[in-house]
C-alpha cells in the first residue's frame, strides 16, 4: 500500500503537507514526496484540488456491511496494563450501544495482560483477548493486521479507539485497509 504522487497533476501548492499532521509530505522541486512515516490516514488525498494523490495498492472489492453489528472497543494496553481512556470509551461505548440495542464489545491485544476481569465493571459484553509476545510492543503494522482480521471476524459496526499516540498512528492503517 503506498500513496502515489501524479506528477503531472501536482503543482506543488503545499496543501497537502499543511495537512499532514504527522509530517509525512516534502514538497522537493514542486512535486509532493511522501515520507515512510505515512500512516495511510487519507487526510492529504482530501485536500488536494488537483487529484494528484491516491492511495494504491489496496484490492477492489464490494463490501457488504449487512451482517456487521455491536460496537466494539479498542482496549490499549501498556506493559500489560489497561490504559484509562479504554475506561472512559466503554463508559461511552455502553451509551452507544444502548441506544443502538446492541451489544458492547472490546478488543485487546498485548502480552502479559493483567486480569481483564474488571473491564466488565464499565458495561462490557464481551472481550476478545489476544496474549503473546507478537504483541509485547507496540507495532502499528502488526496491531493494524490482527485488527482487521478481528472486525472482519466479529463484524462490529462501530470501530472506537483512544487518541493516543499508538491509537492515532495505528487506527489509521486499519481504516485504510478496510476502506472505512
Ligand atoms: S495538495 Fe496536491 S497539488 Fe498540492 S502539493 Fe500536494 S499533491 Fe501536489
Ligand atoms: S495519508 Fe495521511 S499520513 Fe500519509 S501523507 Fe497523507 S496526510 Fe500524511
Amino acid at each position: 500500500m503506498e500513496i502515489k504522487v501524479d506528477l503531472d497533476a501536482c503543482t506543488g501548492c503545499k496543501l497537502c503537507s499543511s495537512a499532514c499532521i504527522y509530517d509525512a509530505i516534502e514538497i522537493e522541486d514542486k512535486k509532493a514526496v511522501i515520507g515512510d512515516n505515512c500512516v495511510f490516514c487519507g487526510a492529504c488525498i482530501e485536500v488536494c484540488k488537483f487529484d494528484a494523490l491516491e492511495i494504491t495498492g489496496l484490492k477492489e472489492e464490494k463490501k457488504d456491511f449487512s451482517q456487521y453489528k455491536d460496537v466494539c472497543i479498542f482496549l490499549e494496553v501498556d506493559c500489560g496494563k489497561f490504559l484509562e481512556v479504554g475506561k472512559e470509551l466503554l463508559s461511552i461505548g455502553r451509551v452507544l450501544a444502548d441506544k443502538l440495542g446492541c451489544k458492547l464489545k472490546a478488543i485487546v491485544l498485548g502480552h502479559d495482560i493483567e486480569d481483564p476481569n474488571n473491564m466488565f465493571e464499565y458495561g462490557l459484553d464481551r472481550l476478545y483477548m489476544a496474549d503473546d509476545s507478537l504483541f509485547k510492543d507496540n507495532i502499528d503494522d502488526v496491531f493494524a493486521k490482527a485488527i482487521v482480521k478481528a472486525i472482519q471476524d466479529f463484524k462490529p459496526e462501530i470501530f472506537i479507539a483512544g487518541a493516543t499516540s499508538f491509537g492515532r498512528t495505528m487506527i489509521p492503517k486499519v481504516a485504510a485497509i478496510l476502506k472505512t
